[in-house]
């Protein structure tokens, strides 16, 4: 059931809908046709809407009404998507990249490249070293 504060932009809202550039070719529906159909249904708000909103976009209903409404109550859910990508060989269940491999990859103990280059320095400090005393 549509509370009475929502119905005047419900109205709208479908009355807008019917009319968007992807519908043309249908009728205009008025707004009191869509106030009394939506009146007239029973059920949830977002069942009521969906359905409404579904009936305005079909061209060839010339004009809004509880029936109308009624036979797209249920619109089948959309398959789920694809997924997309391709499986980790290891983890088939992620996408590559895997967050599993990664996961394993940092905590597989990194090679820190500042400790590489104190160790080139240190290493370049003791050859300065060794050289001036010879
Ligand atoms: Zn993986």
């Amino acid at each position: 059931m549509i509370a009475l504060n929502a119905l005047g932009p419900a109205v709208a809202l479908i009355a807008a809908h019917r009319l968007t550039a992807e519908h043309a070719g249908g009728k205009p529906w008025d707004a009191p046709g869509i106030r009394a159909a939506l009146t007239a249904c029973d059920g949830p708000l977002p069942d009521v809407m969906r359905a409404a909103l579904i009936a305005a976009e079909d061209p060839s209903l010339h004009a809004p009404s509880v029936e109308a409404f009624r036979v797209r109550w249920q619109r089948p859910p959309a398959p789920a998507p694809a997924p997309r990508g391709v499986s980790c060989p290891e983890h088939r269940d992620h996408l590559v990249p895997c967050p599993v491999c990664r996961a394993e990859r940092e905590a597989a103990d990194p090679v820190d490249p500042a400790f590489v280059e104190a160790l080139k320095a240190q290493v370049a400090e003791k050859a300065r070293q060794l050289g001036g005393k010879r």
